[in-house]
């Protein structure tokens, strides 16, 4: 999938009992761009429990540089790339938050989407909690610190609490003075990792980022889990018992690095495999695979060894194109000018092309790329889709946000394959994806329209509200 606006919501890093814990955390984050370029932080705690923020709007290297890191000492620290959804953007949605309080200071981090934000944040607000965002991370942090009732008790009954008044898709980070806690929602639909590093620890939203600082993967957080991370070393709890496996089948499809592995399986080995599952399922008469870059090119490959058909470069992106970088106007986008993607003509003219996409949410992209490969040359245009329908919204922290915007949502197969201008198409089974993943559990929510957590109010009245 390429340029076509579908992102995730965040990333989240935290590491403790690490010298320069600050600076290993600006590494991973880096790792984590891919999931959040809107803005990103680092909340670092010094040694005697102080903790400093910096965060700002910008990719990792805009935000931070060397005498920034330097002045974030400690050896414990939470970061956050962040993609907005809920709330919005702005600088004071940007993550970490931390929360000054006279019980001890505390900074929170957070990646997915709470399903009763508004509700909760109703009851807050009745009660006189003051809300610094229209962020619903925000909400787990006031919930925590209006359990009055457990206040004399150790911090991790409140946030047990809390956790069991949130509902929906979330990984959090929360760091006090002088420990971490890693939380996962109790359907696994956010990933979140465990790794080692020296005497101290690291969690991670995927384990790319622990191949950059050199920690080692130790597991994956449990559905309804709780990791404390202190002096202690590690200790885990069950929120609740209530928990499944539903992870994000759009993790393994397009968000996650080809280099994560997610509840033990590598995301490009999944991807490659879907592309040998799309071949038996839809075998295409061709010349050559053409893979979309960059997330589609793992299932393009698999598509190749199992139908014998050659792999080849048919499309090249140009990778220097910056955020900053002006626009074409309007009249230059009708000229043609295209800055993201070219077809290698020598490649593709004359030629019957198999093109591997991993998923189809508006369709205008797929469209332009078919544009850019007929005008090249290509004979044929035969897409594959390694992925299902995209058929409902996604309300757990991902931007696809209403039935309207979906291609696949009100169109028949055939409609949709006029409308790209292509000879075929043909879309992967979900049985497929548990097949690739090996595994009976994933979301599919927004293939097949069954939620695995409670919505709180009708997807058509959200969508009419323009909530979603
Ligand atoms: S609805 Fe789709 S994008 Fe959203 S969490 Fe489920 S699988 Fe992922």
């Amino acid at each position: 999938m390429y340029g076509r606006g579908l992102n995730e919501e965040c990333g989240v890093f935290g590491i403790w009992g690490v010298p320069d814990a600050a600076n290993l955390t600006y590494y991973a984050l880096h790792a984590l761009q891919h999931r959040g370029q809107e803005g990103c932080g680092i909340v670092a705690a010094a040694s005697d429990g102080s903790m400093k923020r910096i965060k700002g709007e910008g990719l990792v290297t805009e935000v931070f540089d060397g005498p920034k890191l330097s002045s974030l000492s400690g050896s414990m620290a939470i970061g956050h790339v962040r993609y907005s959804t809920t709330g919005g953007g702005g600088i004071e949605n940007v993550q970490p938050f931390l929360f000054r309080h006279h019980t001890g200071d505390f900074a929170l981090a957070h990646n997915g989407n709470l399903v009763n934000y508004s509700i909760l944040r109703k009851s807050l607000e009745d009660r006189g909690s003051l809300f610094q965002s229209s962020s619903d991370s925000e909400v787990l942090a006031h919930l925590i610190k209006k359990d009055s009732a457990e206040a004399h008790k150790p911090r991790i009954f409140s946030i047990e609490n809390a956790l069991n008044e949130v509902e929906g898709a979330f990984a959090f980070l929360i760091m006090t003075a002088n420990r971490i806690y890693a939380c996962r929602d109790k359907y696994g639909l956010r990933p979140l990792v465990l790794g080692k590093l020296g005497d101290g620890y690291a969690v991670s939203s995927e384990t790319c980022a622990f191949h950059v600082i050199g920690a080692e993967y130790i597991r994956d957080i449990e559905p309804g889990e709780i990791v404390t991370i202190d002096h202690h070393g590690l200790r885990s709890r069950k929120y609740t018992d209530d928990t499944s496996h539903h992870i994000c089948a759009m993790e393994y499809i397009y968000f996650a690095r080809p280099d994560s592995d997610i509840e033990g399986c590598n995301v490009h080995g999944f991807r490659k495999e879907t592309g040998r599952l799309l071949y038996r399922e839809a075998p295409a008469d061709a010349d050559i695979v053409v893979g979309v870059p960059d997330s589609s090119l793992s299932a393009a490959m698999g598509y190749s060894e199992a139908s014998g058909i050659p792999y080849e470069m048919g499309l090249v992106k140009n990778r220097y194109i910056g955020r900053t970088f002006i626009q074409p106007s309007q009249e230059l986008r009708e000229k043609g000018v295209r800055m993201k993607l070219s077809a290698v003509v020598s490649i593709v003219k004359g030629k019957r092309v198999v093109l591997i996409d991993d998923s189809v949410v508006r369709g205008t992209t797929s469209k332009r790329i078919v544009q850019i490969l007929k005008e090249a040359g290509a004979r044929e245009v035969h897409l594959r889709i390694a992925s299902p329908q995209i058929k409902s919204p996604c309300f757990y922290g991902v931007d696809m946000s209403t039935y309207e915007e979906l291609m696949c949502a009100h169109k028949t197969l055939d409609e949709v394959r006029r409308i790209i201008g292509v000879d075929s198409v043909a879309f992967l089974s979900e049985a497929a994806l548990f097949e690739a993943g090996r595994r009976s559990q994933l979301c599919l929510a927004c293939f097949n329209g069954k939620y695995p957590t409670r919505l709180y109010q009708p997807i058509e009245q959200a969508n009419k509200d323009g909530k979603f």
